[in-house]
């Protein structure tokens, strides 16, 4: 089979990326027809059936299929077509609708690092391959969906697997993680997310005696003790707590087998990014945000109370989160503990699957010696939907050799987002060797 070379997969990624940011499709209001069809056209060069799926005419998914023998698992690989929306254009060093590439090798704008570099860079695996005439035992498919980054249209991956069930795919890549951490101890790491914190809205209604607030009464005001109840929230630290996939984070980075708590110090003290990534892994963390109080500056109100955002391990159920709370908020002072909507994620994937193994391998070939680390996302992808809906194995990883990982994290949902080009090069090669690795399986995954 002749593929193209890396640098050959670089220029090829490049080009597409700088037209993918020159398309604007910040969300609100999204707009992704305009993307969805400049990549259709593009596959469609390189011989990849495409399909344009939409409930809102503007706001339309890709579906892209290399069709399979029928011999073996399916794949899809994932990435969003809409960015976050922009309110600093001019503050930006080079403007974020332009593809502006700059003398080192940085490709700037909106979407460079969330995630329209990964979503040009496994458009051009797919068509590199249908290119050579790779001929998988099960389909291959690119999914680019519409509305992620705000996904309240219902347009996009949570609605797609509902009207399409066509998607479901034995195995999927998507975003999740875009790091290389070199680590204290010499050696590199490249996380992998493997599953979803699950996110859960919880209100807190203190309750108290009503009146004028000409004579307010501290004591007995759902004003004060709503104050005490919201200060209990925020001093929550619970002892951390692994499941077997965050177990397998700290046997890679701490080894050891002492309580969960000090390998999980020694592992954040190997790298400064690892604090941010890990410590919310292992507890549940609860987020006091909007305030309900009073409709009248002169009423004290019968009833104050505090939304929640609260992220838990997954695995964790309702019943667990509600004893969590119970405990913290204590018993001193009245309060209605509710959960108005259901979770949301917790979804996880298994890592005993071909795919992880092939990753695995890739990494420690490509970046020798480094460390496949498997992660739990703190926020939420599409990756949950096709998890949940499908029971699909799903990872978020997207390799990098040469963006610096602060700098690409620097400019997600953030100003000067860029990408170094020679990354595009990495990641389309690895999605390519991805797609051959399981195109090339006879058997589906364990569980489907
Ligand atoms: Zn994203």
């Amino acid at each position: 089979m002749r593929l193209p070379s890396q640098a050959d997969l670089r220029d090829e990624a490049a080009g597409l990326l700088r037209e993918l940011i020159r398309t604007d499709t910040q969300n609100p209001p999204g707009g992704e027809t305009a993307a969805a069809s400049l990549l259709a056209r593009y596959l469609e060069r390189n011989g990849v059936a495409c399909e344009l799926v939409a409930r809102d005419p503007d706001r339309a998914n890709l579906i892209a299929r290399l069709p399979g023998a029928g011999t073996g698992p399916s794949l899809a690989l994932v990435a969003h077509t809409d960015v976050v929306p922009i309110d600093d254009e001019e503050e930006w060093l080079h403007p974020p609708f332009a593809g502006h590439l700059d003398d080192s090798g940085f490709i700037w704008g909106r979407g460079a690092a969330d995630m329209k570099n990964e979503l040009a860079t496994r458009a051009v695996a797919l068509a590199a391959l249908a290119r050579a005439g790779f001929r998988p035992n099960g389909d291959l498919t690119l999914i680019a969906e519409a509305d992620e980054e705000d996904g309240s249209a219902e347009v996009g991956m949570r609605w797609l697997v509902r009207a399409r069930p066509d998607v479901a795919a034995d195995y999927v890549l998507n975003e999740g993680s875009a790091e290389r951490l070199e680590l204290a101890d010499g050696r590199v790491a490249v996380p992998i997310t493997v599953g979803e914190k699950a996110a859960t809205a919880a209100v807190v209604t203190a309750l108290g005696a009503s009146g004028p607030s000409t004579l307010p009464r501290a004591e007995t005001s759902a004003v004060s003790r709503l104050a005490r109840l919201i200060l209990r929230l925020a001093e929550h630290d619970p002892e951390p707590r692994a499941i077997p996939a965050t177990a397998a984070t700290l046997d890679a980075l701490a080894g050891g087998d002492e309580p969960v708590a000090g390998r999980l110090r020694r592992a954040v003290a190997l790298h400064p990014m690892l604090a941010e990534l890990l410590e919310p892994l292992f507890r549940t963390t609860i987020a006091p945000t909007r305030l309900h109080g009073s409709s009248a500056l002169n009423v004290v109100p019968a009833r104050a109370s505090v939304d929640c955002d609260c992220r838990t391990i997954p695995g964790t159920t309702l019943e667990e989160l509600r004893a969590e709370l119970t405990v913290l908020l204590g018993d001193d002072d009245p309060y209605e503990l509710s959960f108005p909507e259901p979770q949301v994620g917790g979804s996880i994937s298994p890592i005993t699957t071909p795919l992880f193994e092939a990753c695995r391998r890739w990494i420690a070939d490509h970046d020798p010696g480094a460390l496949l680390l498997p992660v739990v996302c703190n926020g939420f992808t599409d990756s949950h939907y096709l998890r949940e809906a499908f029971g699909s194995v799903a990872y978020g990883i997207w390799p990098i050799r040469h963006t610096p990982t602060e700098v690409l994290h620097a400019g997600v949902h953030a100003r000067d987002e860029r990408v170094h080009v020679d990354d595009l090069g990495y990641a389309a090669r690895f999605h390519i060797d991805m797609c051959l690795a399981v195109g090339g399986l006879r058997s589906s995954p364990p569980g489907r």
